[in-house]
This record gives C-alpha cells, sequence and structure tokens, in this order.
C-alpha cells in the first residue's frame, strides 16, 4: 500500500467533510497550500478557537462560546416560547429568518429505524426537564415534513399530554414562491387540510 504523505492525509480529512467529496477536497487542500499565509494559517487559527472555546449549550443544546448560549441568556428574548427542533442546524435555519423570539430546544434528531435512532437516543427526558423548570407559555414543534419527524412529533405530544401549555407544530402546505401545478399530492392535500383564515 502506498504510503500516506501529509498532502494525502489533509485531501483525507478534507474529503470527509459534509459537502467536500474527494475532488472538491483536493481543490481545497491545494488551495489552502498555495495560499498558506492568507488562508491556510487564518483557518488553522480559527479551527483552534472553535475548538478550545464553543461548546454546547447546556439549556438548549445550541452551540456557542459561552454556556448557556447567548440566546437562552438574552434578557430580550421571550421567556414563554419554547421551539423544540431536531438539530442545530435547524435552530440556526430559524435565527436566520429573525423571525423567533423565543428560546429553543435541540432534540438531537428525529427518530430512524434506518440510522439506528431510538427514543431513547432523543433528549426527551431534558425537554421533560426544560419545561417543568423555565416558564413555557407555549412549545412550537418545529420539525421536518418527513414521516420520521411526524412520528417523533407524536413522541413529544404524548411526553406532553398531561400539561396545559399550548402546543402548535410549524405550517405544512405551499412553500413561498410556489405554484400549485409543480407540488406534489402529497403537499397539496396537506396544505388544503392546514389551510387558514385570510
Ligand atoms: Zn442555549
Amino acid at each position: 500500500m502506498k504510503h500516506e504523505t501529509p498532502i494525502d492525509h489533509l485531501i483525507k480529512h478534507l474529503s470527509h467533510l459534509p459537502g467536500l467529496g474527494a475532488r472538491s477536497a483536493r481543490r481545497a487542500a491545494l488551495h489552502l497550500l498555495q495560499k498558506r499565509e492568507e488562508k491556510l494559517m487564518p483557518l488553522i487559527a480559527s479551527l483552534q478557537q472553535a475548538a478550545d472555546t464553543i461548546k454546547i449549550c447546556s439549556s438548549c443544546g445550541n452551540l456557542d462560546h459561552t454556556d448557556p448560549c447567548r440566546i437562552c441568556m438574552d434578557p430580550k428574548r421571550q421567556h414563554g416560547a419554547l421551539c423544540i427542533v431536531a438539530h442545530i442546524a435547524d435552530l440556526w435555519a430559524i435565527e436566520r429568518t429573525g423571525s423567533f423570539q423565543g428560546r429553543y430546544f435541540v432534540l438531537g434528531g428525529v427518530l430512524s429505524a434506518l440510522d439506528g435512532v431510538t427514543i431513547e437516543d432523543l433528549k426527551l427526558h431534558q425537554l421533560k426537564e426544560k419545561i417543568a423548570k423555565e416558564q413555557v407559555s407555549e412549545i412550537i414543534i418545529a420539525l421536518s415534513a418527513t414521516f420520521e419527524a411526524q412520528a417523533t412529533s407524536h413522541v413529544i405530544l404524548d411526553l406532553l399530554k398531561d400539561s396545559p401549555i399550548p402546543i402548535s407544530r410549524l405550517a405544512h402546505g405551499v412553500p413561498v414562491g410556489g405554484e400549485l401545478d409543480y407540488l406534489d399530492d402529497g403537499t397539496i392535500s396537506t396544505a388544503l387540510k392546514s389551510r387558514t383564515g385570510f
């Protein structure tokens, strides 16, 4: 077997990153090595800083350089509304819109037979604890519209069935800018069922 050089090593590590295949990993490695001062060195410093400072928020599960994270500590955010998401990426996606002013809870995934995610893998116990401990006046289940995510929503509903807190979920239906003619039948019928008044 061919001896792995430091360049091979770098390409291998880069190719394991999401969205980077072998070809783009080679391009990225070459780019970094050719622009040592402008690209490689700042990247090393940034990776080191991230490794040293970024932690998981013990309250919501977000990643930040403080624990609790800045969202959990922000006094301007409504304490009452709690938005349950599957992944940190979903939290970041909602934050990017700037349209939610409450707080979050990251479940850590959705149930999936394929990926071997069971009820025990989700942070349901911590969720229940957080709701009991903090003053939550509204719960929003912001999971994807997949079968697995919907099954997970039902597990959450079951977990909170004795709670008087109102629970809602994200609307399912016609995407903004979407044309009816191009939507699949499931989306159209769900949009009809979850229609809202003007
Ligand atoms: Zn937090």
